[in-house]
């Protein structure tokens, strides 16, 4: 397989190929189609498979630069992943025009505040702080169309289970079946809180299990 298999648009590719992937590695080619076609997905992955790019590709081609609006909010447990998470977002996205905040707990909210003032596509945070920006009305996630949670297993074995519950209220809420959003987890194993989430917020997950 290949990344020009995906058909995303011209600028990613770029971005893409200027991050040095070649072709796609197992957990990308699995989940990018299913991703780009809308559906949810409860990926079981560990570092070093590639799985970062694998929500990061969708959410950069799905994405509307010309939209000033926050349209995808990808989840993770520490600072320092998201941290490196936005990396990736800004490597990949590089020719897009999409702009990607980070927010997390430890540091200055009225740097958030500051923030939020410019264009946000993508929010990459962990869960108190967004929470925090979120039920302020400082960051509006009302038509936020991606769910992306990175590491789920450790998130949700912590306090944060009813945080990201409180988050999802805050989302695009949907009058029929399904949501009004696309969730994307990813997380390195699958115990009963990661179950027991899945069954509450997902609809119809594509599993993959590598
Ligand atoms: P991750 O599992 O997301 O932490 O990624 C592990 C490493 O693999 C990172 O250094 C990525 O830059 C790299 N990587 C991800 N996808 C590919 C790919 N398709 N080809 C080559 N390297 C990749």
């Amino acid at each position: 397989n290949t990344f020009e298999s995906f058909q995303l648009k011209r600028e990613l590719l770029m971005g893409i190929f200027e991050a040095g992937f070649e072709k796609p590695s197992p957990i990308q080619e699995e989940s990018i189609p299913v991703a780009l076609m809308g559906r949810d997905i409860l990926a079981r992955a560990k570092n070093g498979t590639g799985k970062t790019a694998s929500f990061v590709i969708p959410v950069l081609e799905k994405l509307k630069p010309k939209v000033n609006k926050i349209q995808a909010l990808i989840l993770v447990p520490t600072r320092e992943l998201a941290l490196q998470t936005s990396q990736v977002v800004k490597t990949l996205g590089a020719h897009l025009g999409l702009q990607v905040m980070v927010t997390t707990g430890g540091t200055s909210l009225r740097d958030d505040i500051l923030r939020l003032n410019e264009p946000v596509h993508i929010l990459v945070g962990t869960p108190g702080r967004v929470l925090d920006l979120a039920s302020r009305q400082l960051a509006n996630l009302g038509e936020c169309s991606m769910f992306v949670m990175d590491e789920a297993d450790k998130m949700l074995s912590r306090e944060f289970r009813r945080i990201i519950d409180q988050i999802l209220k805050f989302f695009p809420q949907s009058s029929g079946p399904g949501n009004a959003y696309q969730s994307l987890l990813f997380s390195a194993t699958f115990p009963l809180s990661v179950k027991s989430f899945m069954d509450e917020h997902l609809y119809k997950p594509y599993e993959i299990n590598l």
